[in-house]
């Protein structure tokens, strides 16, 4: 399909093929998955589906550059130094919007934004930023112990899939011992408890 709108000034073919060419072959397809679940979440929310069709195809398109070309643009772009300590899991989204907007020539900030917020979230978070959150944590290749049920709580309710992902993903990191993002924790402050 051709996209309506002038967001992005490629076709979806043109823009598949950028999305491939930075990608292995499994993570390109991932892209293609969380493109046709957000598709399927604007719908079912009435949201915009052409912006959540655009920021799922290319929300991990900077995961797989090297460190050392994060850790520049960190240095030069204006990022928050403190950024330095975190990695990969945390660059390709905040970081990774840089390199979307370069490369990719999308300047929609309701697109880079969703990507800036797709891993850590956000205390308060726009309807195509819960859509690809959602999207990338449910898409049909993902199958995680309650995948299926977070994939149910999402299709049901988006919010409730936010909410989900959210715990779900704190605890894992916590049980694996890893490091938390700061934003991380307030994405789960502003979401999760239920009382103070
Ligand atoms: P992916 O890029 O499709 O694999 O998915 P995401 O971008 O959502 O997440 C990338 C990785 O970051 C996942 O393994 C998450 O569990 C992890 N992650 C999310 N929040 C944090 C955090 O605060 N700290 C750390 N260390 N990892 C995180
Ligand atoms: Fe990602
Ligand atoms: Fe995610
Ligand atoms: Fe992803």
């Amino acid at each position: 399909f051709v996209y309506q709108e002038n967001i992005v000034p490629y076709t979806r073919a043109e823009l598949v093929a950028k999305v491939a060419a930075n990608l292995s072959e499994s993570r390109f397809e991932h892209c293609l998955r969380v493109e046709a679940t957000a598709i399927q979440l604007a719908q079912k929310n009435g949201a915009d589906v052409e912006r959540a069709a655009i920021a799922g195809l290319v929300h991990d398109y900077a995961k797989q550059l090297p460190d050392e070309t994060f850790i520049e643009a960190i240095k030069t772009q204006g990022f928050d130094p403190e950024l330095l300590n975190y990695g990969n899991a945390i660059w390709h989204g905040v970081v990774g919007a840089y390199f979307i907007e370069r490369d990719l020539e999308i300047h929609d900030e309701t697109i880079l934004n969703a990507v800036r917020r797709h891993t850590i979230g956000a205390p308060e978070m726009t309807l195509i930023d819960q859509i690809l959150f959602v999207a990338d944590f449910v898409e049909p290749g993902r199958n995680f112990p309650g995948a299926e049920a977070a994939r149910e709580t999402a299709m049901a309710d988006l919010a409730a899939g936010v909410r989900y992902e959210i715990l779900n993903t704190l605890t894992f990191l916590i049980q694996g011992k890893k490091q938390i993002y700061p934003k991380t924790i307030d994405t789960y402050n502003a979401w999760v408890p239920t009382q103070a």
